[in-house]
């Protein structure tokens, strides 16, 4: 078994932006590569919404897709037109998952997500 401040340590340094939410999509947690990805820093984006990161050009019956999945305790996979901290869009190709407790109720969800942008 991993010590835990290791476990904490690769989260922190993976390479792909993850954050962590409560119910609503606001920003509880973010580790360095999603700095990397958007410009925010912690104290920039935490207690902000997800909708912060959103460059309002994603058709709705996206987040309506991704809202009707990650409800009802699944894994939802696509991609978003995000934008960063300076206002320039990306391609962001993510997973987001959603976090239970002991009696199955949602907690949480987990955000990862990468720039695809020069990819595409
Ligand atoms: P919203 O007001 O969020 O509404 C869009 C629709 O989503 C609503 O009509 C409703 O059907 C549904 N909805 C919204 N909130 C809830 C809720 N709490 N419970 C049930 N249904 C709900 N969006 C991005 O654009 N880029 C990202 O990188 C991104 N990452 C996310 C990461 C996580 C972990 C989560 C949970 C969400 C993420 N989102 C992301 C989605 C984001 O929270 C917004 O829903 C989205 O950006 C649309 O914002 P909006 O203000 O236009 O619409």
């Amino acid at each position: 078994m991993l010590p835990f401040f290791l476990l904490i340590k690769v989260v922190e340094q993976v390479p792909i932006a993850i954050s962590i939410t409560d119910k609503k999509a606001n920003i509880l947690y973010i580790n360095q590569a999603f700095t990397d990805t958007t410009g925010y820093r912690p104290a920039e984006i935490l207690g902000r919404n997800e909708s912060e990161l959103s460059a309002k050009s994603t058709p709705r019956q996206v987040y309506y897709d991704l809202w009707h999945t990650i409800t009802r305790k699944k894994i939802w996979r696509g991609r978003l037109i995000n934008k960063n901290k300076n206002g320039a869009p990306y391609l962001a190709e993510l997973t987001i998952a959603p976090m239970q407790d002991e009696q199955g109720k949602i907690t949480h969800y987990i955000g990862m997500h990468r720039d695809i942008t020069q990819t595409h």
